[in-house]
């Protein structure tokens, strides 16, 4: 297996070599020239010292002694600083060639690193080229590696992909290039008959089983699994590079179909990739002209009939692509880290259109998981608050489960701080998921919402209706009323009414409005005391701000 790049040194290596080697010439020309100064001198004088045995001569001229013992010093240090000079060269080579390898390694695994892997790979295309065979890379990424490191700790996050890096080696052919990315991702390349791609599939299911199986570690049996992107160099196709962003945009893809697969590179996929760029960069020049603007959902006391609040729902009015969901944009601004701007854009828009409002009415806002890993999370919707004048005891902030995994204790310290201001948490889409005891108990939340998934069906799938009710027991059982979302029709409505939900919100009342429809329904209901004097303009696009109904239609489409 060819994990250790090759032994072809740097320029940096080839130069010190270059300094050591002349340095070793001038101590070697030393000795030599001390060494005939030495035999010259020394014939010299053994030929007047024997004149002087002989009573010839009156002994060895004192010159010539000092000159002979003078030699001998001067070989005695040429050769002390030849020897030290070839010790050191041989060290020095040692430890280039260590770091040479080091920084071709990786070194938890021993793999290749990305750098080397691209460099080693560009090899094996000419090596295959002259072969005429295709070369398959496989980018695999491990789905729930982040888990193993919150629950268990580093060192069993380390042991993992050590045997995970094992397992790979076991798997894929002699002569593969294997690397680790960074992280928990892996990539993998060798060479294969162009007619035989079966081969490469049948690898990847390997890869996929053999991921899959418990990896024991201190008594648990920790379980991850792999998403595989598949690219094959065929040589119409060009370059290393290419070859690698192809088989990771088909990792992406294998992990959006579900996980734990893999999935061949296509062309689609590559415009998927490229709206997605597309959608990227409009949003961040978006986000800084207000285009992302709040849209409001009614809740509505179950019992009374009466409006609550509204749960604050973002949207993007683009000025070219019209309305765009939040399902869009929401994943794309996770990934991105533009999370945390775009939500205290649309808060700040949506508190100062709020303040105005009845104060019987409260507002809902989501926030990302992502968002719970800001430790100045809690600080910045403070300030918020203060700089726009909403009060805190009427919002409420719902997160979803998902959140509780990445870092627990983090956001414990950000709901707790958020409660010290009187804000109240709910715990949204529950349900889905894990829906763990553990984790309701693990936040102070003041209120459950039921994922709509079930209370949409909850008229004719049994399941859905009993999960609605154990939730809603369980709910009552720990001092925490449920908010059922979903709801759109009467009937949904009176059986949520007779299990027992507190509230609800769904198309039944309505579909989410801007703030301009929303305040109008406000006003029709005597909801808006205060003038407004408040609202900066929202939208830099006349066409979308002229034409509300016209959004309405398009967002329902
Ligand atoms: P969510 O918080 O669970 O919001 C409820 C979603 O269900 C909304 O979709 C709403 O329009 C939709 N919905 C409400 N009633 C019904 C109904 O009766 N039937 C059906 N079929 N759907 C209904 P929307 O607005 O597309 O939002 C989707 C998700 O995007 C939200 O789910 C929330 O997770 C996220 N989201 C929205 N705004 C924000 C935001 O400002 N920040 C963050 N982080 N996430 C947001
Ligand atoms: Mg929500
Ligand atoms: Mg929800």
């Amino acid at each position: 297996m060819n994990i250790i790049a090759g032994e072809d040194q740097g320029e940096l290596t080839t130069k010190s070599y270059k300094v050591s080697a002349g340095r070793d010439v001038i101590a070697g020309s030393i000795v030599i020239v001390a060494g005939l100064m030495f035999v010259s001198t020394g014939g010299t004088m053994l030929s007047s010292s024997i004149a002087s045995l002989s009573g010839h001569t009156g002994g060895p001229d004192n010159l010539l002694v000092s000159a002979f013992l003078l030699n001998i010093a001067l070989i005695l240090f040429g050769w002390r600083r030849y020897k030290d000079l070839s010790n050191e060269v041989t060290e020095r080579k040692a430890a280039e060639e260590r770091a040479n390898s080091l920084a071709a390694t990786d070194p938890l695994t021993g793999f290749l690193n990305r750098r080397a892997i691209a460099e080693k790979a560009a090899e094996m295309i000419s090596t295959a080229e002259r072969k005429n065979k295709s070369i398959a890379f496989l980018m695999l990424d491990l789905d729930n590696f982040k888990t193993v490191n919150d629950v268990h700790g580093h060192s069993a996050g380390d042991l993992v992909l050590k045997e995970v890096a094992s397992r790979i080696a076991k798997v894929i052919p002699p002569n593969s290039l294997l690397a680790r990315l960074g992280g928990d991702e892996f990539a993998c390349a060798f060479t294969f008959d162009a007619d035989q791609p079966e081969i490469v599939d049948r690898i990847a299911d390997d890869l996929i089983e053999a991921i899959a199986s418990p990896i024991l570690e201190n008594g648990n049996h920790l379980v991850v699994t792999t998403s595989i992107g598949l690219s094959r160099f065929d040589f119409e196709t060009s370059g290393i590079d290419l070859l690698m962003r192809s088989a990771d945009i088909a990792m992406y893809s294998a992990k959006k179909q579900g996980r734990n697969r893999y999935c061949w590179f296509d062309e689609s996929m590559e415009q998927e990739l490229q709206v997605r760029n597309f959608l990227e960069s409009g949003m961040r020049a978006g986000i800084p002209k207000g285009e992302f603007v709040p849209y409001y959902e009614k809740q509505i006391d179950l019992a009374t009939g009466t409006l609550t609040g509204f749960e604050m729902l973002a949207r993007w009015e683009s000025p070219s692509q019209g309305l765009i969901s939040p399902e869009v944009f929401i994943p794309i601004a996770e990934e991105t880290g533009m999370i945390g701007d775009l939500s205290l854009s649309v808060m700040r828009q949506s508190f100062l259109d709020a303040k105005s409002w009845d104060p019987s009415l409260t507002i809902s806002i989501n926030i990302s998981p992502i968002q719970l890993l800001d430790p100045w999370l809690a600080q910045k919707i403070v300030k918020l608050l203060v700089e726009t004048g909403y009060p805190p005891n009427r919002l409420e902030i719902e997160i979803t489960e998902s959140s509780l995994f990445e870092n627990l204790s983090l956001a414990q310290s950000i709901v707790g701080s958020l409660k010290n201001q009187g804000i109240k948490i709910a715990l949204d889409d529950f349900g889905t998921g894990y829906s763990s005891l553990a984790h309701l108990r693990a936040l102070p939340f003041d209120r459950i919402k039921i994922d709509r998934s079930f209370v949409t069906s909850i008229l004719d799938n049994q399941e859905s209706k009993a999960i609605v009710k154990a939730i809603t027991g369980l709910g009552e059982s720990l001092g925490m009323p449920i908010t059922a979302e979903g709801i759109e029709d009467k009937d949904i409505e009176t059986e949520l009414r007779l299990i027992g939900c507190s509230k609800g919100q769904g198309f039944y009342y309505g579909r989410p409005l801007s703030i301009e429809q929303n305040r109008k329904i406000l006003a029709e209901r005597n909801l808006l005391p205060a003038p407004t004097e408040q609202l900066a303009p929202k939208t830099e696009n006349p066409a979308v701000a002229a034409n509300p109904i016209d959004q309405e239609i398009r967002k329902a489409g």
